[in-house]
C-alpha cells in the first residue's frame, strides 16, 4: 500500500567513479610503469660501464643516479645507481664524453601537474561534499537544503489499505467508535445542526496482536478521506529538532488536506512520560511538546482526526491523553470467545477447509490468544494440509496448529530413555486426575507426552466451555493444586522429584502470589493492596508497595496457599492410586490421549469402586 521509488545512482555517482580510476591511473599505475623501465645497477657497474663508453646519458638525482644505454638490438635502458661520496664523479663523466645532468625523463607538462595537484582534488571534494548533502536531505525528506524534516508521511486514500472493518473480525466496539468518527467526515453537517464537536483524536489501546494496526487501516478503507500513517519511531531522529519539524509538517500537509486522518502508530515511542530521569531524551520530548502544540493548534471543525495506537498506555504523558487531544481511548482487548470465532472464521475465508469444521472447539482451547496467534493458527493448519498432501483443511490439522502455536512442534526424534517417558506419563496424569477430582475446575481436553520444540515434554490440555470472567477463591487453589499434582504423582509414585515441574512452580508462584498481593484473598491481609501492576498489555509487571516486613509475611502467606495445595494434591493422588497407574500405563502406550478417554477410564475404575464395596 505504500510506494517506494527505486532508489537509482544519480549520475554523478558515475562520474566521481571515472575520476577515481582515473587519478589511480596516473597517480599509482604511471609512475610504476615508468618505473618498471628503470633497472637497478649499482655504483661499480656504472663505473665499469661508463670506463667502457656504454653509457650516454647521465643524471644526477638527489639521491641516485641515473644514467641511459643502449642494449644489443639498440634499445635504451635506464639504470639506476645509489649515489656514492665520490668527487671525481664530474672529471670521470668528462673524460667519457657522455652529456651528464641531462633529465633522462621527461616530466609531465606544468598545466597537467597542476591540473593533478590542484584542480583534481578540490572537484573530488566538492562532488564528495555534494553527495553527502544529498542523502542527508534524503533522510530528512526534503528537496533543498534549507527545508530540513520534510515530513515522509505516507497518503494513504481509500482503496489502497485494501482492508475494510469486515477484515476485522470481534472488537464491536472498537469498530463502532471510530464508524462514527469516520461518519463525521463523511457528512459533519449532521453532527454539527447538533452542536456536537468532532472528537480530535482517539487512541487505540490494547495488548500486541489484537488488531490496532488492522483497524487503523480498516478506517482507512472506510473512510473516503485521506490518511496519513506514521509511525512514532519515525519521529525520532539523530539530531534534536528533527522530529518536531516532523511532527510540524505533518500537521500542516493534514489540515491542508482536511477532512482527513492521521494515524500514529506506536506512539509510546514519543507520548513516553515526560521525567527528569538521567535518561530523558531532549529529542523526544522536543517533538511530544510540538505533537502536544499541533494537537492543541488546529481547528476541530476543520476535520482532521488524530488516531493513535499504543500497549503501553500507562507510560503515556498524561498531558497528551487530557480531552481535548486525545479525548477518546478505545479498548482494543483479546478477543473473547465469540469473538475468537469470528477471527477464525475471517481469516479461512480465503483458505480451503473442509465443511464439517467446528470453529468452536478451536475457539474454545485458545482463551487467552490474541487474533493475530489465531490468524498464525490457521495459516499453520494450512501448511499442515499441504505438507499431509490433502487439499482441504481438516479439524485435526487446526487441533495440532493450536498446539503449535502453544508449545511449538513436535520434536518427533528427541532422545528420551523409557524411564523418563514413565515419568512424564504419571507427571500428566497427575495434573489430569487432581484438576478431574476437584469441582469448579476446567475438564481434561487432551493429555500428551510428545516432546514439543518449547521444550515441554508433555502437556495437560484444560479446556473451559466458556471463557471465564470472575474466579473464586476456591478456582484459584483449585487451579494451584492441579498445578502441583505434576509434582504430586512423581513423588509419590518414584519417592523423589525431577526437574520437570519448573513451569509448575513459576505458574504456582504467581497465582499463589497475586491472591496475596493483589486479589486480597490471604488470611491476613485483607483487602489490601500491596502490588502494582504497570504495564499491563505487555507481559505486566510487579512491583510491591509495602514494607520489607510486610514482604516477608507475603512470602509466608504464599507458601501456606502452596504448600495447602501440595497437600490436597497429594491426597487426592493417594485415594486414586489405582486409577493413577491405569491411566499412565494408557498414555504411555498411546502417548496422546483424549479428554474423553480420560474420563472413561477415570469412570470406570468409580464404578468399579463403587461395585467392590457391598
Ligand atoms: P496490533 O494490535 O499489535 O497492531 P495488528 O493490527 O498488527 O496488531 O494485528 C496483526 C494481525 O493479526 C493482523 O494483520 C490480522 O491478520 C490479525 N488480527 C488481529 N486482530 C484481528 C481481528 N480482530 N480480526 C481479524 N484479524 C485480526
Ligand atoms: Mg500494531
Ligand atoms: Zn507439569
Amino acid at each position: 500500500m505504500q510506494e517506494q521509488k527505486t532508489p537509482k545512482k544519480p549520475l554523478i555517482f558515475y562520474t566521481i567513479l571515472v575520476l577515481i580510476i582515473l587519478l589511480v591511473l596516473n597517480m599509482v599505475v604511471v609512475p610504476m610503469l615508468m618505473r618498471a623501465q628503470i633497472r637497478e645497477a649499482d655504483y661499480s657497474s656504472f663505473l665499469a660501464d661508463l670506463k667502457a663508453g656504454k653509457i650516454e646519458q647521465v643524471q644526477q638525482q638527489d639521491d641516485q643516479i641515473l644514467y641511459l644505454e643502449k642494449d644489443e638490438n639498440g634499445r635504451e635502458i635506464i639504470y639506476a645507481a645509489g649515489l656514492m661520496n665520490d668527487p671525481q664523479l664530474v672529471t670521470r663523466l668528462e673524460e667519457a664524453g657522455v652529456t651528464f645532468g641531462a633529465v633522462v625523463q621527461e616530466e609531465m607538462s606544468p598545466f597537467v601537474s597542476f591540473l593533478l595537484t590542484w584542480i583534481l582534488p578540490i572537484v573530488i571534494f566538492a562532488v564528495i561534499g555534494q553527495l553527502m548533502m544529498r542523502s542527508l536531505q534524503k533522510r530528512m525528506g526534503g528537496p533543498n537544503a534549507m527545508t530540513f524534516g520534510k515530513s515522509n508521511a505516507k497518503i494513504y486514500v481509500q482503496a489502497q489499505t485494501g482492508k475494510t472493518f469486515a477484515d476485522v473480525a470481534g472488537e464491536d466496539e472498537a469498530k463502532e467508535a471510530l464508524t462514527e468518527i469516520v461518519d463525521f467526515l463523511h457528512e459533519p453537517s449532521k453532527y454539527q445542526k447538533i452542536g456536537a464537536v468532532l472528537p480530535k483524536g482517539a487512541l487505540l489501546v490494547g495488548p500486541p496482536g489484537t488488531g490496532k494496526t488492522l483497524l487503523a487501516k480498516a478506517v482507512a478503507g472506510e473512510a473516503d478521506v485521506p490518511f496519513f500513517s506514521i509511525s512514532g519511531s519515525e519521529f525520532v531522529e539523530m539530531f534534536v529538532g528533527m522530529g518536531a519539524a516532523k511532527v510540524r509538517d505533518l500537521f500542516k500537509q493534514a489540515q491542508e488536506k482536511a477532512p482527513c486522518i492521521v494515524f500514529i502508530d506506536e506512539i509510546d515511542t514519543i507520548g513516553k512520560r515526560r521525567d527528569n530521569a538521567l535518561s530523558s531524551n531532549d529529542e523526544r520530548e522536543q517533538t511530544l511538546n510540538q505533537l502536544l502544540t499541533e494537537m492543541d493548534g488546529f481547528d476541530g471543525k476543520k476535520g482532521v482526526v488524530i488516531l493513535g495506537a499504543t500497549n503501553r498506555p500507562d507510560s503515556l504523558d498524561p498531558a497528551l491523553l487530557r480531552p481535548g487531544r486525545f479525548d477518546r481511548r478505545i479498548p482494543v482487548e483479546l478477543p473473547d470467545l465469540n469473538g475468537r470465532k469470528a477471527i477464525l472464521q475471517v481469516h479461512s475465508r480465503e483458505v480451503q477447509m473442509e465443511d464439517q469444521v467446528d470453529f468452536t472447539a478451536i475457539a474454545r482451547a485458545t482463551s487467552g490468544a490474541s487474533g493475530a496467534q489465531l490468524a498464525n493458527i490457521i495459516n499453520e493448519a494450512a501448511l499442515r494440509a499441504v505438507r499431509m498432501g490433502r487439499t482441504q483443511v481438516n479439524q485435526s490439522d487446526l487441533e495440532e496448529s493450536v498446539e503449535v502455536v502453544i508449545a511449538g512442534y513436535q520434536r518427533k526424534n528427541a532422545v528420551i530413555t523409557p524411564k523418563e517417558k514413565e515419568i512424564v506419563a504419571y507427571h500428566e496424569i497427575g495434573h489430569a486426575l487432581v484438576a478431574a477430582r476437584q469441582s469448579e475446575s476446567a475438564p481434561v481436553h487432551k493429555i500428551t507426552i510428545i516432546p514439543r520444540t518449547s521444550g515441554a515434554l508433555g502437556y495437560t490440555m484444560q479446556v473451559d466451555e466458556t471463557d471465564r470472567v470472575l474466579m473464586t477463591k476456591e478456582e484459584l487453589f483449585n487451579r494451584i493444586a492441579t498445578l502441583t499434582g505434576g509434582r504430586a504423582a512423581e513423588e509419590l509414585i518414584f519417592g523423589t522429584f525431577t526437574s520437570g515441574a519448573s513451569n509448575d512452580i513459576e505458574q504456582a508462584t504467581k497465582l499463589a502470589r497475586s491472591m496475596v498481593t493483589r486479589l486480597g484473598m490471604s488470611a491476613s491481609f485483607d483487602m489490601m493492596a500491596l502490588e502494582t501492576v504497570s504495564n499491563q498489555y505487555l507481559g505486566g509487571d510487579a512491583s510491591l508497595t509495602c514494607s520489607a516486613q510486610t514482604a516477608a509475611r507475603i512470602d509466608d502467606e504464599v507458601l501456606t496457599i502452596i504448600q495447602k495445595a501440595h497437600e490436597k494434591a497429594i491426597s487426592i493422588l493417594k485415594e486414586n492410586n489405582e486409577v493413577l497407574h491405569k491411566l499412565a500405563h494408557y498414555l504411555l502406550e498411546k502417548e496422546t490421549i483424549t479428554g474423553e478417554e480420560f474420563m472413561d477410564i477415570l469412570n470406570a475404575s468409580q464404578q468399579a469402586a463403587v461395585c467392590l464395596e457391598p
